[in-house]
């Protein structure tokens, strides 16, 4: 089925060649149906609706079919309050970019973003307040193929403060040496568990709100060849 935006664009077109008169009119009219996309309606309630709206937008962004592109619009819609539907612990890679892989826009996802996507005091407080003050309602640790992090824990690399970073991602280096690629990938996701056992275990208030069905945690693992988000 044509969107309203391909048939305005089609019948703009078809006018223009057949009649310059109302051409200005028809003009516009593209313009018109350009500015009004709407970002997603909100209306999530459960974290299981959180988790299918990620996957969804996941989806749209593989597809090349965003629809949370239209900013002004959700500036305008959250100048008052932000309701985030979801928290990403996310690494910093630039490939990642948590708003634009899952195509949430503007006001409907907090995101913390360290080097490994790792856990320590200050993220977890950001995730307490994500869905203990905001009622966030789900928490997905995102990894990623092709980690600069994993790979430097892997490798054993000493470089500042980035040496103690590397050192609490080291217990998650799993997998046969020879084979490298596949080590960083078993590496990448038995790191993703680890963070997701820490924060149950260090954050007695995510725990009582998981156990209370009110949060999930979810680990998720992009493939930055494709921007394909496979949910664990
Ligand atoms: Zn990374």
């Amino acid at each position: 089925m044509k969107s309203l935006k391909t048939v305005a664009i089609t019948l703009c077109a078809g006018i223009m060649l057949v009649s310059c008169a109302g051409k200005k009119k028809e003009a516009e009219k593209t313009t018109v149906s350009k500015t009004e996309v709407k970002s997603t309606p909100i209306t999530i309630n459960t974290p299981d609706e959180a988790l299918a709206e990620l996957k969804a937008g996941n989806q749209r962004f593989f597809e090349g079919k965003l629809v949370n592109t239209n900013y002004k619009a959700e500036i305008e819609e959250t100048k008052d309050g932000q309701h985030p539907h979801s928290i990403i612990l996310s690494c910093i890679d630039s490939r990642v970019p948590p708003e634009i892989i899952f195509d949430q826009g503007i006001g409907h996802i907090f995101v913390a973003r360290v080097a490994g996507n790792i856990i320590d005091p200050n993220e977890l407080g950001s995730l307490e307040f994500a869905t203990a003050a905001k009622h966030s309602k789900l928490i997905v640790v995102l990894g990623h193929s092709k980690c600069g992090a994993i790979e430097g824990a892997v490798n054993d690399v000493k470089l500042g403060n980035l040496t103690q970073l590397l050192t609490q991602i080291k217990p998650a280096i799993v997998g046969d040496s020879t084979n490298k690629p596949m080590m960083m990938e078993q590496t990448t996701k038995k790191n993703i568990a680890l963070t997701i056992a820490k924060i149950l275990k260090e954050s007695p208030t995510i725990n009582a709100l998981v156990k209370e069905g009110k949060v999930k945690i979810v680990g998720a693992y992009d493939d930055i060849t494709t921007g394909k988000v496979a949910f664990l």
